[in-house]
């Protein structure tokens, strides 16, 4: 058999969801995989019964339904005020993860390169992968996971087709201040770079802080793709819908390879989307209060079971230290403690270009009901006697 593509070679699976796997056949409690285990409000659950009910089966507008497009554009026009034409800026995807690989896939030539902060989302190294170009990693430095100007700098070259910027940061919850995304968009302007934002936890922000998106700072808006979507904000990791936000001169390429890779996002649930887009304010206000509750308690059983936590100021994970529970690496700790003491979390590792700068962390995340977090608990403080 001929020989398959070497760049599937270049990187691994997820591990993720190997983790996820590992965890459900150890009958663990999945803190690994980033989805809420409660169910999304039941406006939306509605929505998406009377959408089917209603006739919205079968395929619609490919790169998103006109009602959808036109909220997501009234959505983001209030509460960031930028006015968007849903039909010149707005297409529907698969997911963000689907948005992300779509936005690549349009803007990359053969030699290009792909600035990604690390720790990482792990699909975007992937991603930049797939679409034919060569990642450059920039480290968010310890302890605030801020980036170092110069050597945020010295990442770009004149093969530099596009920066992505992920705030708030999964795996560790960095909000990037209105100064860290002006370095940025003066480097993207300088070296005539896109941007391409991943704004999938926009509205789950903490400690007074809020989410700046990048398309608003001055002139960005014509070089910056921001992409969000239901699955965090409104508790909906199933239903596969987001949108990518992009300047006229870029929507058409990102249509056409959406096309190709997915006809459409799900007609029922794109109509229970507009749904969700007109909430008004208060529900994003809970969100972010709701998983404030959640950190604290999530903090204070991962502090109380010895591990050394970084708190995160966004987005809804744990990232910890587990150096000095005394395993060979992070690999070995999260196997562990999935099979022993049944709870999963993410190998620190699988977020880092170079393993070792992860090797002594494990990521939890905490969009978990009371009872999850009180059973997460009991578990974790058998930890003690066992190590
Ligand atoms: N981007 C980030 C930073 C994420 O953490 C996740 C999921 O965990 C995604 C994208 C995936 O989003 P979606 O479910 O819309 O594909």
């Amino acid at each position: 058999m001929k020989a398959l593509s070497p760049r599937v070679g270049r990187f691994t699976e997820s591990v993720i969801r190997m983790m996820t796997q590992v965890c459900e056949r150890h009958g663990g409690i999945n803190l690994a995989q980033g989805f809420p285990d409660f169910d999304p409000p039941e406006v939306l659950r509605e929505a998406a019964k009377r959408a089917i009910d209603s006739g919205y089966n079968q395929y619609s507008v490919t790169w998103g339904s006109p009602a959808f497009r036109r909220a997501i554009a009234a959505k983001y026009s209030r509460q960031w005020g930028i006015e968007l034409d849903a039909d010149r800026h707005v297409t529907v995807t698969c997911g963000a993860t689907e948005a992300m690989i779509a936005t690549l896939m349009a803007l990359i030539e053969p030699g290009d390169e792909v600035i990604i902060f690390e720790p990482f989302y792990e699909n975007y190294g992937p991603d930049t992968i797939l679409s034919g170009a060569t990642p450059k990693y920039v480290p968010l430095r310890e302890p605030d996971y801020t980036f170092d100007r110069a050597e945020l700098r010295a990442a770009f070259s004149p093969r530099t087709k596009a920066i992505i910027v992920n705030t708030p940061v999964n795996p560790v919850g960095r909000v990037f201040r209105r100064e860290d995304l002006q370095a940025i968009a003066d480097l993207a302007t300088e070296f005539d770079t896109y941007v391409v934002t991943d704004e999938i936890y926009e509205h789950i922000v903490y400690r007074g802080l809020r989410h700046v998106p990048m398309a608003t700072l001055p002139g960005m808006f014509e070089r910056t793709i921001t992409i969000s979507g239901m699955s965090k904000t409104y508790s909906v990791t199933g239903w596969r819908i987001a949108y990518a936000i992009s300047p006229e001169s870029v929507s058409p390429a990102i249509r056409k390879v959406h096309d190709f890779l997915t006809v459409g996002a799900p007609a029922p649930l794109q109509e229970a989307g507009v749904v969700a887009m007109g909430l008004p304010d208060s529900y994003y206000e809970e969100l972010a209060r709701m998983y404030d509750e959640k950190r604290a308690t999530m903090l204070g059983i991962l502090t109380e079971a010895g591990f050394r936590c970084h708190d995160p100021e966004g987005a809804y994970y744990i990232m910890t230290d587990i150096g000095h529970f005394g395993f060979k690496d992070d690999t070995e700790f999260a196997l562990w403690l999935a099979k022993e003491v049944g709870v999963a979390g993410v190998p620190g590792s699988s977020f880092y270009s170079r393993r070792d700068l992860g090797a002594t962390k494990l990521r939890f995340a905490f969009p978990k009901k009371p009872e999850t977090m009180e059973r997460v608990a009991e578990r974790l403080m058998t930890l003690r006697r066992r190590i």
